[in-house]
């Protein structure tokens, strides 16, 4: 069978790549996986890096060269013969990944040759990370508890899948078609061109608006209707839940509590009280009680400031608007309203000076000073959608190739919400092969209207950085180890460090000059609207502050309290988490937890912290910029070679140390947001 997923020599030939494809390819990859492992543990003598190590890293590596772009393509071009064919996979792959975690025998060749000197640091790293992640696997397990943690697994696994299913049906499911033009009153020219083409798109007139966030936002933020922004706040916000409009259709509730569960009884097998503590084990955090005072900490010294700042709204909608009393669905929209009216600037005003190819340019012009690199397109790749772009970066020195990547910019049909880098290809260095990495960037901006180009706002400006800082961190890795290349092996909580960290060249005057410029007239962003944008910039922050805390709070106790006696109380537990951090109360239809895909979907289950444990780390990096100069070569060369190369192949706060001199401390991030006592 000429099948193009195995043709893993070159990179993907997406345009080839069909359904059908999937499930043999995936079923040939771990064959040759199964008996590769199978040689290498069965009758060697005395197993060394090479002769284990390289040849279990090179099937592997196939095995994510055929999967990656099927993960992708399910993400970005979503059909029901990709999904059903991506979802046949996902069991036999949870399957084999707890075969290989539970190998007593390929654990032993693991000790041998961890036992081994003559070893390089990040060597000592993987191997030491491979035999933590046994134990994690549950190797050392009597049989029966063994078989069990496989299928809690293989359950986990299909649970997530579920979940993330229920709630993009339920998003794609509902839309508010509008005939009569009154109705869109207050929204920005964009927010209407977009409705207007999604009802063309549909065969209608009017205007059609969804629950994908370019379309959803900019009705919370600016519609003048009170009703129409109930209407979506309702939809949006009981999404695969048993309320709204859906109710009971793709109810995420029970799904949410067999989780939980299951992450319980997992946690409890492994030996750990709880699958809090099972998710610190690979992560910077040390304990329990750790993330809970970092996180108790951040709300006390925010929570009076967003008191405050929630009274100056109330204050505000109520003298200039005669709003007595602000529902959560009017939060957004007074909040522009004031914010408007306080620096007057809003985030439309802004979008003329962010057309999407000239952020680009700015981002790469960013990144070739900072880091010494060059950044070009290339032209002619074989992909999955006409709007997708492809790149490669080369080392600006020697011209050397160091990484390439796709770039799908806009929001679409069957393309699941948000942004994302992913990993396409690994950096690789063995005997006998050499690869270089290769990421996805996805974003969901407002795709080009006519003639017009895409126009960010400063918002999704910063959107970009922060997800081109993951890629750079995949993309720089000079690491030839898959295992603890690029993100590979960096704990969870340390992962956002170069992705939050690039954010803040979207706020200098000196960044922003290479980029920000009208589309139609190219007039630089003006000092006026620059000036109003950097006082506004904290606007709301500690409200924000709080609300990242509260999720971040409510994550963290779900997987600490749980009792399997008293299921997972999920609303209960929410509840009491808004008692102590909130101090905006959704109503009582609203969930949440149904729609919180980052817990119960990604890969942030009891460390949803790690965004705010990383933002300490991120702020205090950038600090050093502040001292020395935005773009001052050393401390680039530095943040480079201690963390974006470094990858996972050292212990993240040792790499976090050399890099700054000294351990982070949290001054810079409340100094940035503007919370400094
Ligand atoms: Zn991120």
């Amino acid at each position: 069978m000429n099948n193009p997923l195995l043709d893993t020599a070159t990179l993907p030939s997406f345009s080839r790549i069909l359904p059908e494809h999937v499930e043999p390819a995936v079923d040939a990859c771990l064959a040759d996986c199964r008996e590769t492992i199978a040689r290498l543990t069965e009758g060697v003598a005395v197993p060394t890096w090479e002769t284990l190590i390289e040849p279990l890293d090179e099937v592997d590596d196939r095995l994510n060269r055929v999967w990656s772009p099927v993960g992708h393509l399910n993400a970005v071009m979503n059909s029901d013969t990709l999904r059903a064919a991506y979802n046949a996979c996902l069991p036999k792959l949870s399957a084999y990944g707890t075969e290989v975690g539970q190998n007593e025998s390929l654990m032993r060749a693991y000790q041998a040759v961890a036992a081994q000197e003559h070893l390089n640091p990040a060597q000592r790293k993987l191997l030491e990370n491979a035999l933590r992640d046994f134990h994690l696997s549950g190797v050392d397990l009597p049989t029966e508890k063994k078989a069990r943690y496989k299928e809690i697994t293989q359950e986990l696994s299909r649970l997530t899948s579920t979940y993330s299913e229920n709630l993009l049906d339920a998003t794609n499911a509902w839309s508010k078609h509008l005939d009569d033009p009154s109705a869109l009153a207050g929204l920005p020219e964009s927010a209407r061109e977009l409705a207007r083409q999604s009802a063309e798109q549909q065969g209608l007139s009017g205007w059609r608006f969804t629950l994908d966030l370019p379309s959803y936002l900019p009705v919370m933020t600016y519609a003048d209707d009170q009703d129409l922004r109930r209407e979506l706040y309702e939809a949006y916000g009981t999404r695969a839940s048993d309320q709204g409009p859906h109710a009971g259709r793709w109810d995420n509730g029970e799904i949410m509590e067999q989780i939980l569960a299951l992450r319980h009884e997992l946690a409890r097998l492994l030996g750990f009280a709880n699958y809090a503590e099972r998710s610190l084990a690979t992560k910077m955090a040390s304990s329990p009680q750790e993330v809970m005072a970092f996180l108790a900490d951040l709300a006390e010294r925010s929570l009076e400031q967003a008191r405050c700042e929630l009274a100056q709204l109330e204050a505000f909608a109520r003298e200039h608007h005669g709003v007595e009393r602000l529902e959560p669905w009017d939060i957004a929209y007074y909040s522009e309203k004031l914010r408007l009216h306080r620096y007057q600037i809003s985030q439309e005003e802004l979008r003329p000076y962010f057309p999407i190819s000239r952020v680009l340019t700015g981002l790469f012009g960013v990144v070739e000073r900072l880091f010494g690199v060059r950044i070009q397109e290339v032209e002619e790749l074989d992909t999955y959608h006409p709007h997708v772009r492809f790149f490669e970066i080369r080392d600006g020195a020697s011209g050397s190739l160091r990484g390439q990547f796709y770039l799908d910019p806009y929001a679409r049909a069957n393309k699941r919400g948000g942004a994302w880098m992913d990993v396409c290809v690994n950096r690789m260095h063995t005997s006998r092969c050499d690869q270089i990495p290769v990421a996805y960037l996805v974003c969901n901006f407002s795709p080009p209207v006519g003639d017009k180009p895409s126009l960010l706002t400063h918002q999704e400006v910063q959107t970009l950085f922060h997800e081109f800082g993951h890629g750079l961190h995949h993309l720089l890795t000079t690491i030839d180890y898959p295992g603890v290349a690029g993100i590979n092996g960096v704990p969870w909580d340390a992962v956002e460090l170069p992705s939050q960290f690039m954010e803040n060249w979207c706020w200098e005057r000196a960044s922003l000059d290479l980029f920000a410029a009208h589309w139609q007239t190219g007039e630089p962003l003006p000092d006026r609207l620059y000036t109003r944008m950097i006082a506004a910039k904290n606007f709301q922050s500690a409200m924000q502050m709080v609300r990242q805390l509260e999720f971040a709070m409510f994550d963290f106790r779900l997987h600490l309290d749980y009792d399997p006696a008293l299921g997972g109380r999920v609303y209960d537990i929410l509840e009491q988490v808004r008692e102590q951090v909130a101090v905006i109360r959704p109503p009582a239809f609203h969930r949440f937890a149904h729609g919180f895909s980052h817990i119960f979907a990604g890969g942030y289950a009891a460390g949803y912290y790690s965004y705010k444990w990383a933002e300490v780390l991120s702020a205090d990096a950038f600090s050093l910029f502040e001292e020395r100069g935005v773009f001052d070569p050393a401390a680039g060369q530095a943040f480079r070679e201690n963390i974006l190369e470094k990858g996972g192949s050292e212990d993240a706060m040792v790499l976090y140390v050399r890099f700054r001199g000294r351990q982070p401390q949290t001054d810079a991030l409340l100094r940035h947001s503007g919370i400094a006592a």
